[in-house]
C-alpha cells in the first residue's frame, strides 16, 4: 500500500512555527498560528523529508 504522511498531533508541542515546512520541496505543509502542521494530501508527494527532519516524530510517513 502506498505510504502516507500522518501528523502525530501528541508529539507536537504546537508553540512554535513548524521548521518542517521550510523543508517540504512540494508546499504540503501549512499552519495556523502555533497549531500543528496540516498535510494536503493532493500535494504531498510522500518524499519523507519532514519525516526525516522533525526532531519530536509528529511527522510520520508510512
Ligand atoms: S512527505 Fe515530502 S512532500 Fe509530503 S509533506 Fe513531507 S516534505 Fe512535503
Amino acid at each position: 500500500m502506498e505510504k502516507k504522511l500522518t501528523v502525530i498531533l501528541e508529539n507536537c508541542p504546537q508553540d512554535h512555527k513548524c521548521p518542517a515546512m521550510a523543508v517540504c520541496p512540494a508546499g504540503a505543509l501549512s499552519q495556523k498560528d502555533f497549531e500543528a502542521p496540516v498535510v494536503d494530501h493532493d500535494l504531498c508527494i510522500r518524499c519523507g523529508k519532514c519525516a526525516n527532519f522533525c526532531p519530536m516524530k509528529a511527522l510520520v510517513l508510512e
